[in-house]
């Protein structure tokens, strides 16, 4: 965790620590910040508890309606009231007041800590007891725009997908496997020996490589909007041959995010082997899945290993017996500034 903040302190890379590395108990934050990413294009920076009860309210009731678990307690006053409102027992106007009066008990408090400490950057002030709402600041107002804002939005879901998902197991933290589909590009669960689609893995992967390419740095985009999409890429290849079972290969381990010219570009990698140096930075890449909570800790774990030493290990070896078949080895020049 503590390296995610320390290389490129950004305002996006505080905002992404926020929404990625919070230890939840409740889906509340990544409701909150979705609505602040909303309410931020509204042209004033002060926001009542009227305004933001009903983005914050929309977001929670369109999860709750997939999703029936969204907190780790049994019980939650505020999220029966939006269930209500969900199956037609309470009035838009009623929830409003629900929001009002218990949604906001503690996601305002509790937005900006990370890991027990509070960030050095602010999105918002808290003008509750003087003013009745949320002064948002600068740094929220200046969040990148664009096809960038679509982007952390996309990140928000994303990661409120993984963390709904794994309550929705109700498992044991060691059983939740997430896995990803090559041809669909989405990460998936087993339930009740069925697979569920959970979320885009580029909108999962993409805040954890803050936005660049794996390789080379260079921006990438992970929405049509915004340019060519970027690759999803698998850093072992495929083609690594038979010592390496495909299942191996396709775990979230092995993938990153790739843009074209590094992935298919004149000088591309194609199915050649990123060097050492680059194995290191996948390294450093799956701490920082790692430093997130469930489910995708407990498959990065599952698939290589319970401790640092022993990811390192896994990576090695498996380098290694690849270099064996493939000869070759690949790395880019930099195209932007380093972010992992
Ligand atoms: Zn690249």
């Amino acid at each position: 965790m503590a390296n995610f903040l320390e290389y490129q302190p950004t305002r996006e890379n505080y905002w992404r620590s926020i929404v990625l590395f919070g230890r939840n108990v409740a889906s509340y934050k990544f409701a909150l910040a979705h609505a602040l990413l909303e309410l931020r294009d509204q042209g004033s920076d002060f926001v009542s508890l009227e305004d933001l009860s009903e983005p914050f309210a929309r977001h929670l009731c369109g999860h709750l309606k997939a999703a029936p678990k969204q907190s780790t307690s049994s019980s939650s006053r505020y999220l029966s009231a939006c269930a209500k409102f969900n199956s037609g027992e309470l009035s838009a106007v009623e929830l409003h007041v629900a929001t009002q009066r218990f949604g906001f008990n503690n996601v305002l408090d509790a937005f900006h800590v990370v890991n027990q400490q509070p960030t050095n950057v602010r999105f918002f002030v808290d003008e509750r007891k003087i003013n009745g709402g949320i002064r948002l600041t600068e740094e929220l107002l200046s969040l990148k725009a664009g096809p960038d804002r679509v982007a952390l939005i996309d990140e928000i879901d994303a990661r409120w997908r993984l963390v709904e998902t794994a309550w929705d197991l109700g498992l044991s933290k060691q059983l939740i496997r997430v896995e990803h589909d090559d041809d669909a590009q989405f990460l998936w669960v087993l339930k009740d020996r069925r697979r569920i689609s959970v979320t885009s893995s580029r909108a999962a992967l993409n805040g954890y490589q803050k936005g660049r390419c794996f390789y080379c740095f260079q921006a990438i985009s992970i929405t049509n909007s915004a340019g060519p999409l970027a690759d999803v890429d698998h850093f072992i290849p495929h083609v690594t041959g038979r010592s390496l079972p495909r299942l191996i290969v396709d775990g979230v381990w092995n993938l990153v995010l790739a843009c074209r010219d590094c992935n298919r570009g004149s000088s591309g990698k194609f199915a050649r082997l990123p060097t050492t140096g680059l194995l290191e930075r996948l390294h450093q890449r799956n701490e920082f899945l790692i430093s997130s909570h469930h489910p995708l800790r407990e498959t990065l774990i599952a698939q290589t290993g319970a401790t640092d030493s022993e990811r390192r290990s896994f990576l090695q070896a498996i380098h290694s017996e690849a270099k064996a078949n493939l000869i070759h080895v690949w790395e880019p020049p930099q195209r932007g500034d380093q972010t992992i």
